[in-house]
């Protein structure tokens, strides 16, 4: 490491605004290393949520069909009962006295008729909505297939993309942790604060007196000050944090 050039002392605020700019540094080049995984992470995360929503509805339908397969066995059970029911009835229809005991059983074998009925119907409608669940739940493995294949694909190319970068990754991130550690909490909120709603560039230098990052002019009197380095400047128009030539020199030669 080559000792920084440094005539006089460095201000607190130089140091800031120093520490700062390094760690902008850092999050650009993360940022250029994010932009080559390109669709790819995002391509991974849309195909994981449409498989897991498809895995969820079939889920879903196969649960349907067992509910149905419960219902229909007891109609047919059911069924089974009010037969032998009737069969009972005819056997009492033999032995009974009188005219009205013989009517009150015919009564109850029509009834157990109608009730039977009713639930041959019902049991129809459970078939039918057995075999459409059935259906669906068929049409849906070879989506499922389709879509693990597609997912296991994109995310081989991507761990691939990531792979390619990785020791350049882990070397900035780590880079990032320590400049982190000299910053302030308030500086490092307002840092990312001003990243996350200005495009990734919250630290701009001065060039051809404009900001680095809207390329609004920078009133000369403005850079005059900023080149004193006793005060936190930022951009009129876009609220950028703005350093002068010095801070973006020593940054480097910090490195
Ligand atoms: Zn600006």
């Amino acid at each position: 490491m080559l000792p920084r050039k440094q005539e006089k002392k460095e201000s607190a605020l130089e140091t800031r605004l120093r520490h700062l700019f390094a760690l902008q540094k850092v999050d650009l080049g993360l940022n250029e290393l994010e932009e080559m995984k390109g669709d790819l992470p995002f391509t991974v995360k849309k195909l994981q949520e449409s498989l897991d929503s498809k895995l969820l509805t079939k889920a879903e339908v196969e649960h349907m069909v067992q509910q149905t397969i419960v219902a229909r066995d007891a109609t047919d059970v059911e069924i089974l009962t009010l037969k032998e029911r009737i069969e009972k009835y005819k056997g009492q229809q033999f032995q009974v006295k009188t005219n009205k005991q013989y009517d009150a059983l015919t009564r109850e074998i029509e009834l157990s008729q109608v009730r039977i009925m009713k639930l041959q119907v019902e049991m129809e409608a459970l078939e039918g909505k057995m075999t459409v669940a059935r259906n669906d739940a068929e049409q849906l493995v070879p989506e499922i297939a389709e879509l693990e294949t597609e997912l296991a694909e994109r995310r081989k190319e991507l761990n691939a993309v990531t792979k390619e970068h990785e020791e350049e990754e882990t070397k900035l991130q780590h880079e990032r942790e320590k400049i982190v550690a000299r910053i302030s909490k308030a500086d490092y909120q307002m840092y990312e604060r001003i990243r996350k709603a200005k495009d990734g560039r919250a630290v701009v230098p001065v060039k051809r007196n404009s900001c680095g990052g809207c390329f609004n002019r920078v009133p000369p009197q403005k850079i005059l000050e900023l080149r004193k380095n006793d005060m936190l400047m930022t951009c009129e128009r876009c609220g950028r944090i703005l350093v002068s030539d010095e801070i973006v020199e020593n940054s480097s030669a910090a490195e």
